[in-house]
C-alpha cells in the first residue's frame, strides 16, 4: 500500500512539473503551457538514434548529399537560423545541432528533437525553393524542436492511456526500458496538432526574420505546397496540412517580424 502511495505521489509530481512552456515567447508571443511528462533526455536520445539510422540508411544508398549546391544552401541557412534560437531558449545553443541533406524525390524535411535536421532534395526541387523559402521550411521545423512538440505528443498520448500506465512509467522496475519503448512507439507515429503547426509557423517566421531572411517568403511556401498538392499530396503534407488559415495567420504576423528582418539585414551590411 505504501509503495502504491509513493507511486501515485511520484506520478503526481511528474504531472505538476510537467506543465510548463518549453520556450520564451519572443516578439511574436508564441507561448503556451505544455504537458511535458516524459524526460527530454529520453526523447532526445531516441531521436538521436533514429536520426543516426536515417543517415546510415541514406549513406548506404549513396543518397547523403554533402557536396551539391543545394546541400550547401541547406547547411548555410540552417546555421543562420540555429544562431537565432537563444531568443526562444538559451539552452538550445548548446544542443548538438546536425544538418543533413538527403537525395530523394520525397517532398519532406524535419528537425528531430534536440536539433537533428534533415532536408530532402525533393522539397527544394519540386517547390523550386528560394533561400528565403527554404529558411521558412527549416525555421518551421526547428521550431517544432524548440517547442518540444514531439515530447508533448508522447506525453499527451501517455496521459490518455491512463494514470495506471503513468504510475507504471514513474516507478516501474524497468523504468528506462519501458520509457524508451513507449517513446519510440509514439515519437514519430503521431501527427502534430493544429496548435503545434500554428506555433511552429509563427516561431519559424520570427526565427527567419531575425536571421535576415525575408519573412514574406513563408506564406509563399504554403501557396506552392497547395499547388503541388493538386497532383499527388507530398509526404510533407501528411504531417503538415496546408490551408488558407495557415497562410492568413502568417500574413497577420508579418508586421510584427518585419522590423526584426530589417534590423537583421542592416546588421549584415
Ligand atoms: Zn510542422
Amino acid at each position: 500500500m505504501k509503495r502504491m502511495l509513493v507511486a501515485v505521489l511520484a506520478a503526481l509530481s511528474l504531472l505538476v512539473t510537467g506543465c510548463q512552456s518549453s520556450t520564451e515567447s519572443g516578439a511574436t508571443k508564441t507561448t503556451r503551457k505544455q504537458l511535458l511528462l516524459v524526460p527530454a533526455e529520453a526523447v532526445n536520445q531516441q531521436s538521436a538514434q533514429a536520426y543516426r539510422q536515417t543517415l546510415v540508411k541514406a549513406q548506404r544508398a549513396r543518397r547523403l548529399d554533402t557536396t551539391s549546391p543545394d546541400a550547401k544552401r541547406v547547411l548555410a541557412i540552417a546555421q543562420r537560423l540555429a544562431n537565432q534560437v537563444s531568443v526562444f531558449r538559451p539552452d538550445a545553443t548548446s544542443w548538438k545541432w546536425e544538418v543533413n541533406t538527403i537525395k530523394s524525390d520525397e517532398v519532406n524535411a524535419f528537425c528531430m528533437p534536440g536539433g537533428k535536421i534533415a532536408v530532402f532534395t525533393g522539397i527544394i526541387q519540386k517547390l523550386n525553393l528560394t533561400d528565403d523559402e527554404l529558411a521558412a521550411v527549416i525555421g518551421h521545423e526547428i521550431s517544432h524542436a524548440l517547442r518540444e512538440h514531439s515530447r508533448e505528443k508522447v506525453s499527451q498520448q501517455l496521459l490518455q492511456q491512463g494514470a495506471i500506465t503513468l504510475v507504471g512509467i514513474a516507478t516501474g522496475s524497468q523504468i528506462q526500458q519501458g520509457m524508451a519503448a513507449l517513446i519510440s512507439q509514439y515519437l514519430f507515429a503521431l501527427p502534430y496538432s493544429r496548435t503545434m503547426e500554428t506555433e511552429s509557423d509563427i516561431m519559424g517566421l520570427e526565427l527567419m526574420a531575425r536571421a535576415g531572411f525575408n519573412p514574406e517568403a513563408a506564406p509563399n511556401v504554403w501557396r506552392k505546397m497547395a499547388k503541388l498538392q493538386k497532383g499527388a499530396p507530398p509526404q510533407f503534407l501528411s504531417t503538415h496540412p496546408s490551408d488558407q488559415t495557415r497562410i492568413a495567420n502568417l500574413e497577420k504576423a508579418l508586421p510584427t517580424v518585419k522590423p526584426l528582418y530589417e534590423a537583421a539585414i542592416q546588421n549584415r551590411g
